[in-house]
């Protein structure tokens, strides 16, 4: 069936459009940890119609910044009755390049956080890299106003663009969103799955968090809850819901497999990169002569906020008092100390008889590390099996 322009007009006089939303869960907690808008056209004769019905024909006749204009408020409205019921969801909303063309996205988000409607922290926009790729001024303007106001960006189907690492490199986004290409082909393709892999430890590297989408069935939850991803979507968890079902769910207490091990792998990551880094930069010097300016950021970081800290005295907390977990603290915050005496050493324009036994020291107390990370991962992985 051909939609016109004039139907989809008619059907925003009616009023006829609705968002559906779909939860996203978090791998750490099980839980709902937020949804996405999906629009729906919900025609008088009963039939519900999906957006790749009749976007793509209010895309070709300019109409989708008047859809967002129209359902925006709507967006809104649901948004205070989903935070009513369960206080911290945050929401993410798709919007597309023409909407982005035009002032007037921008300026509603903003007059709704001014006069306290929206909480801008809980406001996700996902865009898709085709979209951010677009260097139109009035397109970046839009997006740093946005960014500005304070809301998440979030790159949506990620991978399937041509300029993704550029796109990422450019822009501030919040969010990857991997496509569910990859996701569909997970359990066939090893490649898929390294491509999976690999986006997350990147993201995670970059501070950014990861969504996959497209999850639709248990085997292929199971399979990413390890992968160290922040949060799932996908038919298996729920299909799309109406808001009132989608409120029900969020009532019913509905919780889904969770495992910190994909955060502590994570946290593992960072901890060898940043190791690797401290050693790159030792070199570089000891090689140049002179410490770059980079040596700063990375050598005098407290141990409680690097990206293993925050993990370490953030949500790894929840495995407190197990030895192998008690047993990182000591060298972590060791590893840290030797840093501090390393750039200590590099402004006093030591040599190598000064740095080697430093760069010893940091080697002894990351195998420390590594080792105890091991260990806990194994018990994690073993006590899942029951
Ligand atoms: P998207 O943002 O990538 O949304 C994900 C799409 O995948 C949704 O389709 C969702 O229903 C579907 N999906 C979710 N889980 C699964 C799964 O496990 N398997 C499969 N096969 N599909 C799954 P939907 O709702 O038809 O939306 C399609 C696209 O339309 C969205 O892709 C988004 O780009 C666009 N869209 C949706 N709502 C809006 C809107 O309000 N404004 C704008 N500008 N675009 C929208
Ligand atoms: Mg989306
Ligand atoms: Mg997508």
């Amino acid at each position: 069936m051909t939609i016109s322009a004039s139907e989809i007009r008619q059907a925003l006089e009616n009023d006829e459009f609705v968002f559906f939303y779909q939860p996203k869960v978090s791998f750490l907690s099980g839980r709902i940890s937020g949804a996405e808008a999906l629009i729906r056209w919900c025609r008088g004769d009963g039939d519900v119609h999906v957006p790749h019905t009749f976007m793509p024909v209010a895309e070709a006749s300019g109409m989708v910044p008047e859809i967002t204009r129209h359902m925006f408020p709507r967006l809104l409205e649901d948004f205070q009755r989903i935070r009513g019921q369960q206080g911290q969801e945050g929401l993410a909303f798709n919007i597309s390049g023409s909407d982005l063309d035009a002032p007037n996205l921008v300026a509603l988000i903003r007059e709704s956080i001014s006069d306290g409607r929206l909480d801008a922290a809980h406001l996700e926009l996902e865009i898709t890299e085709s979209t951010a790729v677009e260097e139109n001024d009035v397109i970046a303007r839009s997006l740093t106003g946005l960014l500005a106001a304070g809301v998440q960006l979030c790159m949506d189907d990620y991978g399937t663009g041509f300029s993704s690492l550029a796109t990422l490199n450019r822009l501030p986004f919040s969010t990857l969103k991997m496509d569910q290409s990859f996701v569909m082909r997970l359990m066939r393709s090893p490649k898929s799955a390294t491509l999976i892999k690999t986006s997350i430890a990147m993201a995670q590297l970059l501070g950014i968090k990861t969504v996959v989408e497209g999850i639709e069935s248990q085997q292929v939850y199971e399979a990413l809850l390890h992968y160290g991803c922040t949060e799932g979507q996908g038919y298996w968890i729920s299909r799309p819901l109406p808001l009132g079902e989608y409120l029900d769910l969020l009532n019913s207490d509905r919780h889904w497999p969770a495992s910190p091990v994909g955060m502590l792998r994570m946290a593992e990551i960072s901890h060898s990169w940043q190791f690797k880094l401290v050693t790159d930069t030792v070199f570089t010097y000891l090689k140049q002569g002179e410490r770059p300016d980079s040596a700063a950021e990375l050598l005098h970081v407290d141990h409680q906020a690097c990206a293993l800290g925050e993990w370490y005295y953030g949500p790894g907390q929840a495995l407190a008092g197990g030895s192998d977990f008690e047993r990182l603290e000591l060298p972590h915050r060791m590893m840290h100390e030797v840093c501090g005496e390393i750039f200590t050493a590099m402004g006093n324009n030591q040599g190598t008889d000064v740095l080697a036994p430093l760069l010893e020291r940091l080697s002894e107390r990351s195998c420390q590390m590594s080792s105890s990370l091991h260990r806990l991962e194994t018990h994690l992985l073993l006590s899942e099996l029951g």
